[in-house]
């Protein structure tokens, strides 16, 4: 049976060391009391480790259970999601206004990834909630914020997003579902919806449905597509779920992993519904709130990764199977524990390299969220803004390429018993698979990267990590400790220089150049930024080793540092030279299109 532990002094590590956030106390609305931190966490690892994580394994064996359109969920999750609700937990980011606590997005998402790590089908139908929120209280009428928000904030009611169609997924411009005006300031929504997370469940007394769909005059593609909000019951004048809208749940995926989360067919049969924004402006609408959905599905495979880390390091330091190369370890024991093999500890270091470093990524990405949103000044929330467009791909991408790895490594310490469903590694590559395809797949994220990222405003979202990262070279450069960091930093954000240069100029002659090359940039990029995380890193842990009652704290992140900058960094090289190979590499002379 696998343990999980919520990794809350690293979270200290990355919110009180890393991006030291108390120095925001006075500049950012709602970090002014940061004394509520540490029980907070504290509480929400308590839930994670006690409620949710227990029903993880049964969860994902019982399934979902379907019956003329009802979908029940499995024994135990209808509790826990009113023992969330009862905590006051969807309420956390939320705005006062509608009953939420205004609390930051940066000590959400250390919760976010305790939940993913305990229990990501659980989680799922909180975070598409949290999505139709935000879609509701950006672009919502005073009166649909009224009517929606206060039960999406008490988590009485749930959220969905329905975009996804059978002929329309990445190119939503070919959606088919229609809006048809009723002259009441209502619609009437007709269509079918696949792949809907939580679009049926019995865990909410109402789903409140935001819906992607076109109005009879639309323009042809994703210029024509509008948002439309209802719910399963329509909100009587008291806020109460009233009649029963025409919308129902067709059938159920059955799928690799996230067992306990339904996948829903959605029938809108002349459903009535409200128009959220302005016509035509739905996919605009829905991109204002996406890197926030991205950002949290990244933290979903860093939240598997964790849980799959922790299990596989206990079992690497119990299991013996034979000699260390160098001698007998433990020469009182039939064999050695695994752990003393070099190969077993690159896949530790792997895992955890990837951890630590993803976290800090997650949440100084939702500092900026916070900064963006919470700032006084325009320009510092434009800034930060900046950086959040140019991050939400790499988060999103490296995250979850990053969950799906890192949970076969999990499996892979394990061996035989990796692969064995009692051992529980086997559901985290299964659960893991998923975060790499939805919210736009990591190969869209690559094309967002080049396409729009990069050459956004003269390359200002890129100024927002280079400045940094150049600074910070220059102050290390003459620090002796830091050299062994520092020169493989350098060196990866050259290549990083050279492709992107790469990128510019063959972007200007044939477009499927930089295209054929964009997953290959992507990763390079992650690879930079999480470089000069695990740079920073070590600088941070070099001022305390020596002095700090946590020596083998800091002692660790620093191997850490070094392992990332010897055996993971390093890949820059081949990723070069791979992406620059140019779309000449991929001909497919049997293929004609
Ligand atoms: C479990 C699950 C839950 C989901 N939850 C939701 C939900 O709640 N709401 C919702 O609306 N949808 C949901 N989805 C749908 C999901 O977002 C889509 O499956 C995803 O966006 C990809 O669309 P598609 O499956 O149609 O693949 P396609 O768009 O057909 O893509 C197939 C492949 O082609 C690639 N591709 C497509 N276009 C290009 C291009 N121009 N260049 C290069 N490569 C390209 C893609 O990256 C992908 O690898 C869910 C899906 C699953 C499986």
């Amino acid at each position: 049976m696998p343990t999980y532990k919520a990794p809350l002094r690293d979270f200290q590590f990355v919110l009180k060391e890393w991006l030291d956030i108390e120095q925001y106390k006075d500049s950012l609305k709602g970090f002014d009391d940061l004394s509520i931190m540490d029980p907070i966490l504290d509480e929400a690892a308590k839930f994670c480790e006690g409620v949710l994580f227990p029903l993880n394994q049964s969860g994902d064996a019982e399934g979902l259970t379907f019956d003329k359109g009802n979908v029940h969920l499995p024994k135990g999750f209808k509790e826990a999601y009113q023992a969330y609700v009862a905590a006051g937990w969807p309420s956390f980011t939320c705005d006062p206004a509608y009953g939420g606590q205004g609390l930051p997005e940066v000590l959400n998402m250390p919760i976010t990834e305790m939940i993913s790590s305990s229990n990501l089908s659980f989680g799922l139908l909180p975070g598409l909630s949290h999505g139709a929120y935000n879609a509701i209280h950006i672009w919502g009428t005073e009166e649909q914020k009224k009517t929606y928000l206060p039960k999406l904030v008490t988590g009485e009611w749930s959220g969905v997003m329905c975009l996804t169609e059978p002929q329309a997924g990445t190119d939503l411009g070919l959606i088919r579902t229609k809006a048809t005006p009723n002259g009441d300031g209502s619609y009437n929504i007709t269509g079918t919806k696949i792949f809907i997370s939580e679009g049926e469940q019995d865990a909410t007394e109402n789903i409140v449905h935001l819906i992607l769909a076109k109005l009879p005059d639309a323009p042809a593609g994703s210029r024509g597509i509008s948002l439309f909000v209802t719910a399963k019951f329509l909100p009587t004048a008291e806020g109460k779920p009233g009649e029963r809208n025409k919308i129902t749940c067709g059938a159920i995926e059955h799928k690799m992993g996230i067992h306990a989360s339904p996948t829903c067919v959605m029938n809108f049969d002349g459903a009535k519904a409200w128009l959220v924004g302005e016509p035509h402006k739905g996919l605009k609408a829905m991109f204002t709130m996406m890197n926030e959905a991205r950002i949290y599905v990244g933290i979903q495979g860093l939240g598997l990764g964790e849980v799959s880390y922790q299990n596989a390091l206990a079992y690497a330091k119990e299991r013996l199977q034979m000699r260390s190369l160098k001698g007998a370890k433990y020469p009182d024991k039939p064999a050695d524990p695994l752990v003393v093999h070099p190969d077993i500890r690159r896949m530790l270091l792997t895992m955890r390299a990837f951890c630590e470093g993803s976290r800090v990524l997650a949440l100084w990405s939702a500092l900026k969220v916070d900064t963006h949103k919470r700032h006084s000044d325009p320009k510092v929330r434009q800034e930060a803004d900046d950086f959040v467009q140019l991050m939400t791909p790499i988060v999103k991408s490296y995250l979850t390429d990053g969950g799906s790895e890192i949970t076969n490594l999990g499996m892979q310490v394990l061996g035989g018993y990796g692969y064995i469903r009692e051992y529980g590694m086997e559901q985290y590559v299964r659960d893991a698979r998923i975060a790499q395809i939805y919210e736009g797949t990591n190969g869209v994220q690559a094309l967002d990267l080049i396409g729009r990222k990069l050459p956004a405003h003269m390359g200002r979202y890129l100024r927002t990590f280079f400045h940094p990262v150049d600074q910070f070279l220059t102050e290390n450069r003459d620090i002796p400790e830091m050299a062994e960091f520092n020169k493989p930093l350098y060196q990866a954000v050259g290549s990083l220089q050279n492709a992107s240069i790469w990128m510019a100029q063959k972007g200007l002659g044939n477009p499927d150049d930089p295209a054929s090359g964009s997953v290959e940039y992507q990763r390079m990029f992650s690879l930079v930024v999480l470089g000069y995380i695990w740079a920073r890193t070590a600088k941070i842990a070099l001022a305390k080793v020596k002095t700090s009652d946590e020596k083998n704290f800091y002692e660790t992140k620093l191997a850490t540092a070094r392992f990332y900058m010897n055996k993971i960094l390093p890949e820059h090289f081949s990723l070069l030279a791979k992406l620059t190979a140019g779309v000449k590499s991929l001909e497919m002379p049997d293929i004609t299109v």
